[in-house]
C-alpha cells in the first residue's frame, strides 16, 4: 500500500518561490511538505543558476521576519543608485550610441538611508532556503520526488509522487514554475507569448567600484543591465534576439569578454568575465486564474515575466506574504483553508496588482527593444520627464521596491 503523509499544505516546486513559501507557512504555524523533482545538493551546486536576483527592499523584509536576511546580508549588495540610459547602437564606443536621455533614480532620496533593494545571488538564497527548510521542524522536503498526479477531495487534495508515496493535504500550492503542471491539469488557461529574446547572464570582476550603482542600458536587441554584487564584482543580465544569441554564447573567451567590454564601456575599469555562462530564453505567461478548488498558483506559476525591471521574484515574495495573511486569517476564524471563499480572498488580493505589473513590463519591453525613431521619441520625452520630477521619480522607485498598494504583514513597513 502507498506510504501516506498528512500535512496542512502540500507545496509543489522547491524553487525560490515555494522554498520560501513553505518558510512563511510554517512561521504562522501550519505544516508543510515540499516537494521538488530536482536533487538539491544539485540545486545547491555552481553551475545549476548563475543569475542574480534584485530583491526589492519590502521583499528583504519578508527575509528579514522570517530570519533568514542574517545568512544573505553578508553576500548582498545594496543598490544606492539606479541609472537608465537609452543606447543606440551596441557598441558604447560608437558615435552617438548613447542618448543625451538618461534618468537618474537615486535612493537617498527617499530618506531614512534605505537602498532601493539588493542584488543577491540565487545560489545563496537558495542555500539559504534549504538550510532553514532542513532546520525547520514542521517542513519536510521530498526531493528529488517528482509530482505524478494530484486528486481532489470534498476536505483534502491527495499528492502521488513518482515513487508512490502520497501526501494529502487541505490545500496544494503550485509552486511549479512557468509551465505548471498542476495550472494545466486544473484547466487554467494562460496567456503566453516568447519574446524572441535570450538572457544572457554572466558575472564580471572589476577593476574599479560600482559604487552600489545598477546601470540599465536600452540597446535595440534589449536591456543591458549591469547589476552591483560583493567584492567588486557585477551580474550581468544581457538580453539578445534569440537567433543571435548562440553565436555569443558561443565565443571563446577572450572574444566574449570583448563584447561585453563593448557594452559595459570603461567606466569600471579592467574587466574580466568570472564563471560561466548561462542562458534564459524569455517569455511571458500570465494565469488567468491564480487558484481552483484547493489549489493555489504563486510565483511563475501564476506570472513569469520579463527581468527588464527585476520584478518576477518579488512578485512572488508578494504572493506568499500575502498568501500567509489570508490562510491564517481563515485559520483563525476556524474556516477551510482550501475553501474557495478563502482562495478567492487571496486572489483578489494578488491577481490584478500583479497582471498590471507584468503587463507593465512587458510594455517597457516593446517600447525598449528597438531602434524605431518615433518610439525613441516617446521612450526620451517620457524618460526626460520622469527624470526632471521628484514626485514621478519617487513613485518609480517605491515601485522599483515593491514598496505600493496593499502591502503583506510580512512586508510591511514598521511604524
Ligand atoms: C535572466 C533572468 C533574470 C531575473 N532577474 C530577476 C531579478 O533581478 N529580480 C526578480 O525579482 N526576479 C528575477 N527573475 C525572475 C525569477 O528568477 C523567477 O521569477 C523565479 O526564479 C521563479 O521561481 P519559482 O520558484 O516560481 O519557479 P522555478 O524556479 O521555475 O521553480 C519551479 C520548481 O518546481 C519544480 N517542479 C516542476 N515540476 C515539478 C513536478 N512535477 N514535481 C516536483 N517538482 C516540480 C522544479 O524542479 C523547480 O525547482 C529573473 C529571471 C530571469 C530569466
Amino acid at each position: 500500500m502507498a506510504e501516506r503523509n498528512q500535512f496542512d499544505i502540500c507545496v509543489v516546486g522547491g524553487g525560490l518561490a515555494g522554498g520560501l513559501a513553505a518558510l512563511a507557512l510554517e512561521a504562522r504555524g501550519f505544516t508543510c511538505a515540499v516537494i521538488d523533482a530536482q536533487n538539491p545538493a544539485a540545486m545547491r551546486g555552481q553551475g545549476f543558476d548563475g543569475r542574480t536576483t534584485a530583491i526589492s527592499y519590502a521583499s528583504a523584509r519578508v527575509f528579514k521576519r522570517l530570519g533568514l536576511w542574517d545568512g544573505i546580508a553578508p553576500g548582498a549588495e545594496a543598490i544606492r543608485d539606479i541609472l537608465v540610459t537609452d543606447g543606440r547602437a551596441k557598441n558604447r564606443f560608437d558615435e552617438g550610441a548613447v542618448s543625451t536621455f538618461q534618468l537618474h533614480f537615486d535612493s537617498r532620496e527617499l530618506g531614512d538611508d534605505q537602498p532601493l533593494g539588493w542584488i543577491v545571488e540565487n545560489q545563496l538564497l537558495r542555500e539559504t532556503l534549504f538550510d532553514a527548510i532542513a532546520a525547520a521542524e514542521n517542513i519536510s522536503m521530498l526531493a528529488p520526488a517528482r509530482r505524478a498526479s494530484t486528486h481532489y477531495e470534498s476536505a483534502q487534495a491527495v499528492t502521488a509522487l513518482e515513487d508512490g508515496c502520497e501526501i494529502t493535504a487541505a490545500l496544494v500550492i503550485a509552486a511549479d514554475g512557468r509551465f505548471s503542471t498542476l495550472r494545466a491539469e486544473a484547466n487554467i488557461k494562460v496567456n503566453q507569448w516568447r519574446y524572441k529574446q535570450t538572457g544572457i547572464v554572466a558575472t564580471v570582476a572589476h577593476e574599479r567600484s560600482h559604487h552600489g550603482v545598477a546601470q540599465e542600458f536600452f540597446l535595440p536587441s534589449g536591456p543591458f543591465a549591469i547589476l552591483p554584487l560583493t567584492d567588486n564584482r557585477s551580474s550581468l543580465v544581457w538580453t539578445e534576439r534569440s537567433d543571435a544569441a548562440p553565436a555569443f554564447l558561443a565565443l571563446d573567451e577572450k572574444a566574449f569578454q570583448k563584447e561585453i567590454e563593448n557594452r559595459f564601456g570603461p567606466y569600471l575599469g579592467v574587466l574580466e568575465v568570472v564563471g560561466g555562462r548561462w542562458s534564459y530564453p524569455l517569455a511571458f505567461h500570465l494565469a488567468q486564474s491564480y487558484i481552483a478548488p484547493r489549489l493555489a498558483l504563486i510565483g511563475d506559476a501564476a506570472h513569469a515575466i520579463h527581468p527588464i525591471a527585476g520584478q518576477g521574484y518579488n512578485l512572488g515574495v508578494k504572493d506568499i506574504a500575502a498568501l500567509a495573511d489570508v490562510l491564517l486569517e481563515a485559520r483563525e476564524l476556524g474556516l477551510d483553508i482550501g475553501s474557495e471563499g478563502v482562495l478567492d480572498n487571496y486572489q483578489r488580493w494578488r491577481r490584478f496588482d500583479s497582471a498590471a505589473l507584468a503587463l507593465g513590463t512587458d510594455l517597457l519591453n516593446r517600447l525598449f527593444s528597438n531602434d524605431i525613431g518615433p518610439l525613441r521619441l516617446v521612450r526620451d520625452i517620457g524618460m526626460g520627464a520622469i527624470g526632471r520630477v521628484a514626485p514621478l521619480r519617487k513613485i518609480f522607485m517605491r515601485q522599483a521596491g515593491a514598496d505600493l498598494g496593499k502591502l503583506p504583514s510580512l512586508m510591511a513597513a514598521e511604524h
